[in-house]
Formats: structure tokens, C-alpha cells, sequence
């Protein structure tokens, strides 16, 4: 974790300090080498919140997009059950970093304790995504609008699709660049999206305004849908 809480306030890693951590108060150890970023640890013991991610510079890049005081918020279901959002804003949206592989079911029951939120996942963690996603854009259908190109692909054609299109919530790509690449719809097989400046992705969450969204005027093309019939999943 980046904050500890020492006498009251949110002090950040440094070597041989002291803090607790703000989820379950226990003693935590800061740890400041040389191969990960800085950060608590939690004494001799696993981390209180099952879901936490080791943290990479990946993280605390996207982690400092927002105030310092948004990041690692603690929240409680109604079991009792605790978790530490990544990001919380002042109006309770919640924004998790993923990096490392979690099934899809376990996303799914993530999302639904954190709602309302949107997930960013790490693109480039596996050598094969980005290249896939790219022959997904480019076996998709193109919808150029006023606001800018928006891309229909296929589920089946990006493992990353496949995994992350049953949390039904908004899900940002970074496949590294400025930009991410924002999974704004599904629609049966379907999914719609387009590539959007990371600045203003920030803009919007921070702001609670809401990001463009896609709309169905038109009806998917009956030869596209012919040529994906009967074509099996390719993973
Ligand atoms: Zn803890």
C-alpha cells in the first residue's frame, strides 16, 4: 500500500518508519528496496484485504492521475467483509488498476461490492493481447460519428474481451500511449467502444461528468453478422 496512518494522518513508505494500516489497524513494516515500488506491508502476516495487488509503478502512475486523497480507500460490506479501493472520489465511484490475471467471476464479485466503479486493466501484462486486440479492431466494424470512430468487435476475438465483458461495467484498456482504449457497450457478442485520451478519462471521474457514450441508432449489418455465424471461439 502507498499510506500508512501515523498519529492520525496518511504518511507514505519510508525506510524504518512506523504506521497502521487503515483497514485493519494492524502494525505495518515499510518496505523500501530496490526492485518494487516503496510500500506498507503488513507485519509477518497476509494483507487484511484478500483482493490487494502488489503494487507496480503501473499503479501509482494511474494511482496519481487523482488527489492522494481519493487513493486506497477503505470499505466494508455489510458482512463485514473488507476491501481497499484503489481510488475512491468524493461521491463514491471507485476506480480499481488491475494488472495480474482474476477470473471473471472474481471480477464480477468485485464489481458488484464496489459499484459504482470502472475497472482500468493493464494491456500490456500478456505478450499476445495488444496484438490481438489490434486484429479484433481490424476484423471489427468501424462507425465513424462526429465525436469521433467508434469500433465494433467481435467478443470471441480478444481474450482480454472475453474476460472482462461480464463485469458489465466500464472498462478502460492501457495498452501503454496516452490513450486507452474504453469498452463503452456490449451487445450480445458485440462490443463497442473507442479509443479515448487518458487525460480526459481522469477529467471525467474526478469531475462525475459522464464518458461518451455509444448509441445504437443503427442495427449491426446483417452480412457482418453472417460472416462471424458458426465461428468458434478462437481460445
Ligand atoms: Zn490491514
Amino acid at each position: 500500500m502507498r499510506f500508512a496512518i501515523q498519529n492520525d494522518r496518511r504518511i507514505e513508505a519510508t525506510p524504518g518508519a512506523n504506521g497502521k494500516c487503515p483497514g485493519c489497524s494492524a502494525d505495518l513494516i515499510a518496505r523500501c528496496g530496490t526492485k518494487k515500488v516503496w510500500h506498507w506491508a503488513h507485519k509477518g502476516q497476509r494483507h487484511c484485504d484478500h483482493w490487494w495487488e502488489n503494487e507496480t509503478e503501473w499503479h501509482r502512475d494511474w494511482k496519481n492521475n487523482f488527489p492522494s486523497e481519493w487513493q486506497e480507500i477503505a470499505a466494508r460490506d455489510e458482512t463485514g467483509e473488507l476491501h481497499i479501493a484503489d481510488i475512491k472520489t468524493p461521491k463514491g465511484i471507485v476506480v480499481e488498476f488491475q494488472h495480474s490475471y482474476i477470473k471473471p467471476d472474481e471480477a464480477r464479485k468485485r464489481t458488484e461490492f464496489h459499484n459504482p466503479m470502472f475497472w482500468v486493466v493493464d494491456g500490456r501484462r500478456r505478450k499476445t493481447d495488444h496484438k490481438q486486440f489490434q486484429s479484433a479492431i481490424a476484423d471489427g466494424v468501424k462507425h465513424p460519428t462526429t465525436d469521433g470512430l467508434i469500433q465494433q468487435l467481435w467478443v470471441y476475438d480478444s481474450r482480454l474481451l472475453k474476460e472482462w465483458v461480464p463485469v458489465g461495467v466500464i472498462v478502460a484498456f492501457d495498452f501503454g500511449g496516452d490513450s486507452v482504449w474504453i469498452l463503452r457497450r456490449i451487445k450480445g457478442d458485440w462490443v463497442y467502444g473507442f479509443d479515448y485520451p487518458i487525460s480526459r478519462l481522469v477529467e471525467h471521474i474526478s469531475k462525475h461528468t459522464q464518458i461518451p457514450d455509444v448509441l445504437f441508432s443503427k442495427p449491426i449489418p446483417r452480412r457482418v453478422l453472417r460472416r462471424y455465424r458458426g465461428r468458434r471461439a478462437r481460445f
